[in-house]
Order: structure tokens, then C-alpha cells, then sequence
């Protein structure tokens, strides 16, 4: 047998994580890495904060699971929270990303049909970007990547290119649904959304009974500095996905709609046996408490504001490799005139720093939402002795 136990999916990398401890990670082997990968924009928090850490174990030991076939006091006031502090009128709690994104697309060709027009299913989607690795959500991204050997997909999905506002437009007909859109791309490279391009899929939406559905999967809950990253273009979905920073660190994401998007989703139409788990909404009212109290985003805004002059001062110094800065928040990116993978690993592996590739070329710098100017000064430090040191493979 040669197969591994773990399933062989990933490239797995030397770095084996046992403990965490705020903004750093220390290996089995004892090396401590400075985390601006954060768990890929999951630990909001950074590692063990002790309010998260202690509303789990409370919780944990009280109730951890019952069904959705009861009353749920846990969900209601999560989601009444979050109803609160959003465009939203109601909730519907998954255990991951991709089940967010499922739920979105669920619930506009719901719209449709409930409105009687259920030949409005087709959801206009984006190139390169990223809605998770379920057979619907690969269904709603054009990368070859992620969709080879899984053929047929789900049908219903046009594609056309990122912030191409005329291009979107042109695509609408008889049978389209909506449009389903990171409001920054993640995986796809850290390009955010252009105001006009965003403004304009709402006007569209609005004019022909449209729905705007966002993916704040990885940009949303504090990352780029606001609640919700479309709350900086004066634009409100109809329907969003959000996962990552919602449980910190525990599993959880959760599909926002209003009242009217909603309007499908009646009794028996969709399901989760953990979704909205006692434990899962104590994980998820923790990371609440903690981002939602007064300065918190404000905090976001500041480091991420003093990050990405830092990464841009650093440029002019190495330009022989770095291209420009991309993203919002402290959801940032580097773009590269090299491959960022290589890059990457020569971070983590010379200067113990943790970051993400994304889209080829960008350096992902996505860290715990909580990190002072001592670790952006150390960050810095290290990206640009990695600049340094760093000799590309050659590719000729
Ligand atoms: C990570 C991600 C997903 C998928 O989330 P999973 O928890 O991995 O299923 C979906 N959309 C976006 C924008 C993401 O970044």
C-alpha cells in the first residue's frame, strides 16, 4: 500500500503546527513561526484567545449538540446578532464555507421559483474566483484546476472576467438568477471589487429582479476592516455567504439573507445535522464579543492601513521581486515578479514566516486580526530578508 492514511489531496509542507500562541505557531519540532497566514483568514483571533477558548470549553461541557429537530436558544441569538449588525433578516448556520456558498445558490433559485419564474436559475460568476470544493461551488468557478475529472457539473453558472462590469451586464437573459461575486478575491489573486463594478451588478440586480449575491467567506467578519467588506461600497447583498473568521477557528459559517431573498426557504427545503450547534454558535458569540466591541474594527483598519504602507515602503527596496500591493484591510497581497509558491516556502523555511500563495504570483498576508505594530515591524523584517535571500529556480 502506498497511499497515505490522509487522503493525499494537499501538498503538505515541513511546517507540523502543535501549539499556538496569538499571533505565532510553533512547529513539533519546537520552531516558532510569526502566523500571517492565520489558519488562511480563519484565526481572527490569533491562537488560544482566552475568551474563545473559554466560551468552548464552558460550552462544550454544558451542551455540545442536540438536532435541529429542537428549539435552538443558542441559534436564535447568534443569528438574531447577526441580523443585527448586517443587511440581513435571517440566518442559516453550515459548518464550512462551501455549505454557505451551496445555501446562497439554494436559496436564489429558491427566489425564483417561489416568485414563480423557476426557469431564473443561472447565477453569473466570476474568472478565478474561489467558492469551495463542493461539486456546486466548483460548478461556480471557471478553473480548470478545480473542476478537471469532475465533469458533469452542475449547470446554471456563466462566467466572465472580474470587475468587467459590460461584460456581466451583457450576459444577462431569461434565465439568469443573479450574480454571485467575492466582494475582494482571495484565492484568485487579492483583487478587490471596483466601487463602479459592484454599484453597477446592484443597479442591474435592482432594474431586471435580480439577486446580488456576495462570497465574504474570506473577506467578511472584520477582515478588510468593516464588518462586512461591501459595507465600503455603500452596497447591500441580497444573499451572502461567510465562513473563516466566523468561529475564530471552530467550524462554522453561516448564508445571510433578507426577508424577501428568502422567501423560498420554507420548511424542508434544506438541512444540516451540525449546522448551528450549541457549540458551534458559543464558538461563534465569542468571536462577537471580542470584534464587535467598540475599537476592534477600528483596530483592523489601523494595522491595516500601517501594514500596507510598510509593504509599500518595502517595495522601491526590492523591486527586482516585488510588483505592487494588492487588497483591503489586513487582507493583503503582495504581487510578485516571480512565483509566489517559491517565495512562500523560502519565508517560511529561512525566516519562519507564514503566508499563503494566491493566484500564481501573489504573497497572501492574511494575519490574526489582532496583531499589534511589533509584529508588522517583525513581519516587514522578515519579508524583506526574505527579498534578499531569495534566489528564484530559474524557469528556462
Ligand atoms: C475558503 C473559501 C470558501 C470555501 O470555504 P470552505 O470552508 O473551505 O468550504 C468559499 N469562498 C471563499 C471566498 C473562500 O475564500
Amino acid at each position: 500500500m502506498s497511499i497515505t492514511a490522509l487522503m493525499p489531496v494537499y501538498p503538505r509542507c515541513g511546517v507540523r503546527p502543535v501549539r499556538g500562541e496569538g499571533c505565532y505557531l510553533f512547529s513539533e519540532d519546537g520552531t516558532r513561526y510569526l502566523d500571517f497566514a492565520a489558519g488562511i483568514a480563519v484565526n481572527a483571533l490569533g491562537h488560544g484567545h482566552p475568551h474563545l477558548v473559554k466560551a468552548i470549553a464552558d460550552q462544550a461541557a454544558t451542551l455540545m449538540h442536540v438536532s435541529n429537530l429542537y428549539g435552538s436558544p443558542q441559534g436564535e441569538a447568534l443569528a438574531q446578532r447577526i441580523v443585527d449588525n448586517s443587511f440581513a433578516d435571517t440566518v442559516f448556520f453550515t459548518n464550512s464555507g462551501a455549505e454557505a456558498v451551496e445555501c446562497a445558490i439554494k436559496t436564489a433559485r429558491r427566489y425564483h421559483y417561489a416568485n414563480g419564474n423557476p426557469e431564473r436559475h443561472k447565477l453569473i460568476t466570476f474568472q478565478n474566483a474561489f467558492h469551495g470544493r463542493t461539486l456546486g461551488a466548483i460548478s461556480a468557478t471557471d478553473q480548470p484546476k478545480m473542476r478537471d475529472g469532475f465533469e458533469p457539473l452542475l449547470p446554471g453558472f456563466d462566467y466572465v472576467p472580474f470587475n468587467d462590469l459590460e461584460g456581466a451586464l451583457a450576459r444577462i437573459d431569461d434565465e439568469t438568477a443573479g450574480f454571485l461575486v467575492e466582494t475582494v478575491q482571495g484565492e484568485g489573486g487579492l483583487m478587490a471589487a471596483t466601487p463602479e463594478f459592484l454599484q453597477g451588478l446592484r443597479k442591474a440586480c435592482d432594474e431586471h429582479g435580480l439577486l446580488l449575491v456576495l462570497d465574504e467567506v474570506q473577506c467578511g467578519y472584520g477582515r478588510t476592516g468593516t464588518f462586512f467588506a461591501h459595507e465600503q461600497y455603500g452596497v447591500r447583498p441580497d444573499i451572502m455567504s461567510v465562513a473563516k473568521g466566523i468561529g475564530g477557528g471552530f467550524p462554522l459559517g453561516a448564508c445571510l439573507a433578507t426577508e424577501e431573498a428568502a422567501k423560498g426557504m420554507v420548511f424542508g427545503t434544506h438541512g444540516s445535522t451540525y449546522g448551528g450547534n450549541p457549540l458551534a454558535m458559543a464558538a461563534g458569540q465569542a468571536v462577537l464579543d471580542v470584534m464587535l466591541e467598540p475599537g476592534f474594527l477600528d483596530h483592523v483598519k489601523a494595522m491595516g492601513e500601517r501594514l500596507r504602507s510598510a509593504l509599500e515602503q518595502m517595495i522601491p527596496n526590492h523591486d527586482h521581486l516585488f510588483e505592487e500591493v494588492r487588497g483591503k484591510g489586513l487582507m493583503l497581497g503582495i504581487k510578485l515578479k516571480a512565483d509566489a509558491r517559491e517565495f512562500v516556502a523560502h519565508l517560511r523555511d529561512n525566516h519562519q514566516l507564514l503566508t499563503v500563495s494566491a493566484g500564481g504570483n501573489v504573497v497572501r498576508v492574511l494575519p490574526p486580526l489582532v496583531i499589534d505594530e511589533r509584529h508588522i515591524a517583525e513581519a516587514v523584517e522578515k519579508l524583506s530578508a526574505g527579498a534578499r535571500t531569495f534566489v528564484p529556480v530559474a524557469d528556462d
